[in-house]
């Protein structure tokens, strides 16, 4: 489950982490009283949906007084934000920023275990100053059982070069949020940005929290978060599948995936992975499927924005691959496909599928690793 920030940050807050005071708007009302009866006048209003870097695309504004409050939340509710919808927003008490850090534990599936992640360059992108400058994100890996050691948090800190008063505060600080990740059964908890204010204090900006709703913890969570709330831990594609009973997950990456079956969709993943291919979401049609529900599969899957590329792997057992290119078929009639589609069908009918496909120009590769290579080839080349 993935919390809203103003959920996380109650977490956050529990857990010992100071945030700045603030307040929940549903309506714009709401938002002129929280800026002038809690937050004397200025205020950062800040949308709530499960996506990041909202900064950019223009959903923090800083008001500065309860009436530009009400005017901004009036624009703001209601709107899109990346795709989603803004029902919601966190106004909180603007803070005088000297300086932004960035700092996670995540769990590693690599290693099974968590990674504490700490970067001098917080407040931007993770994924940008990883790639440009890999030098300012230190990472350790505390061993699952034994917990962070001291050691290990001054290794991750050293490249700051806090000093005396902040550097015990920041040391604080890393043990709470390792804390809050094993007690919450956390997979994430991001705080980007923690600021250091022209006071000389860290504060949480922002939380970025993802609970395991497997975990033991889930109880915990569920106490301390407020009650009836609306989970918006699924983005729209997301829920979108799930009306029609379609397991659809939202990836990072450039290329989607549609497979019928969870083993086989796992299996598409890793290898686009392994051949360097980067999944932007995927959807599991699962048994059976025909063409109808094929067809709604293709639209959810190229509904997501900026994809390079669709990958579709179908076995058939008891799904037919004649159902699924005739779904295939009728699907690129309603959209065309503005990208590379490589398809890969094996199993039942196979044979009047792949010729449904060709007498259509879709061409279809035999095998998983050679379908795999076309998409990936096809949409690097475009
Ligand atoms: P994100 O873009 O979705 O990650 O949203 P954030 O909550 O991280 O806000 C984006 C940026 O807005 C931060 O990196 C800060 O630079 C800025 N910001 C957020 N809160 C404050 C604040 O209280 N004061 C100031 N000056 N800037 C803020
Ligand atoms: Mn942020």
């Amino acid at each position: 489950m993935r919390l809203l920030e103003y959920q996380g940050r109650i977490l956050l807050k529990e857990a010992g982490i100071p945030v700045p005071g603030g307040a929940v708007a549903g309506t714009p009302e709401e938002a002129y009283e929280i800026a002038s009866k809690q937050l004397d006048g200025r205020a950062v209003v800040k949308a709530q949906v499960p996506v990041g870097g909202r900064g950019k695309a223009g959903g923090i504004k800083i008001v500065d007084s309860p009436d530009e409050a009400r005017k901004v939340s009036k624009s703001l509710l209601g709107s899109e934000l990346k795709g989603e919808e803004i029902s919601r927003l966190l106004l909180v008490e603007p803070v005088d920023i000297e300086q932004e850090f960035y700092i996670s534990v995540l769990l590693d599936r690599g290693t099974k275990g968590p990674i504490v992640i700490f970067s001098i360059e917080g407040g931007v992108d993770i994924e940008e100053v990883a790639a440009k400058t890999p030098d300012k994100i230190h990472k350790v890996r505390p061993d699952p059982i034994m917990g962070l050691q001291p050691y290990q948090i001054r290794e991750l800190l050293y490249q700051a070069e806090f000093e005396g008063e902040i550097f015990k505060e920041f040391y604080g600080l890393v043990e709470k949020l390792f804390q809050a990740y094993q007690e919450y059964g956390a997979t994430l908890v991001e705080i980007n940005p923690v600021a250091l204010t022209k006071e000389g204090e860290l504060i949480a900006l922002d939380s970025k929290v993802k609970i395991d709703d497997d975990s033991r913890a889930m109880e915990e969570v569920e106490r301390i978060l407020p009650e009836g709330e609306e989970r918006r831990d699924k983005t729209e594609l997301e829920r979108k599948a799930a009306e029609v009973g379609l397991q659809y997950v939202e990836l990072d990456g450039t290329i989607g995936v549609i497979g019928n079956g969870a083993g086989l969709v796992m299996a598409t993943l890793d290898v686009l992975d392994q051949k360097g291919g980067q999944p932007a979401n995927f959807l599991d049609v699962g048994g059976g499927a025909d063409a109808d529900l094929m067809a709604k599969a293709y639209e959810i899957v190229t509904e997501k924005k900026g994809l390079e590329g669709l990958f579709i792997n179908i076995f058939g057992g008891i799904t037919r691959c004649d159902e699924i290119a005739k779904g295939i078929v009728k699907a690129l009639a309603e959209k065309e496909a503005d990208f590379p589609l490589v398809v890969r069908l094996t199993g039942t009918n196979e044979k009047q599928g792949r010729k449904i496909l060709e007498e259509n120009g879709i061409s279809a590769a035999e095998s998983l690793d050679e379908g795999a290579e076309a998409v990936i080839e096809k949409s690097s080349i475009r």
